[in-house]
């Protein structure tokens, strides 16, 4: 299995178009989109996305990056208060996709229902939650490993 290249910098990032999957981590609790009740509790948030707009993920994943921005989407309030986040890139699968795959992760769970997937039919929501102690290793080798295989 290739290494994956985890991006903390905007100058890294792509401009190509393609979806990603957000490594979000939270130290303090943060306030949540106006329509959930709950704030964030403290943890590791993955999140999958899509950048078709102009400047690809780098525009768009740019913006995650960046914590002094304006509150556009769902995803804006957790990035805007994370302590780390990192940017996984993918040329071929879809966000859904990628959310299908995040849902098998073993004691994970989704926080806030249609958090980030308004837009999408199929998905309960674009954002799980890690149980406690997940890290990138274990992500790796449960769940994007698959993505690799061609
Ligand atoms: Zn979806």
């Amino acid at each position: 299995m290739p290494h994956l290249q985890w991006i903390t910098e905007k100058v890294r990032l792509p401009t190509s178009k393609g979806s990603y999957l957000l490594w979000i981590e939270l130290k303090q609790t943060a306030l949540s989109p106006p329509k959930y009740k709950e704030n964030f509790d403290t943890g590791i948030f993955l999140y999958a996305g899509s950048a078709k707009g102009p400047g690809g993920l780098k525009a768009r994943c740019g913006r995650h990056l960046t914590q002094d921005k304006s509150l556009k989407w769902h995803v804006d309030w957790l990035t805007r208060a994370a302590t780390d986040i990192y940017v996984l890139p993918f040329a071929d699968q879809t966000e859904c996709q990628i959310m299908r795959a995040l849902k098998t992760i073993p004691g994970g769970h989704i926080p806030f229902e249609k958090f980030g997937s308004s837009d999408c039919n199929t998905c309960e929501a674009h954002l799980v939650m890690c149980p406690e102690g997940y890290d990138r290793q274990l992500l790796e080798r449960h769940v994007l490993k698959r993505f690799n295989r061609k």
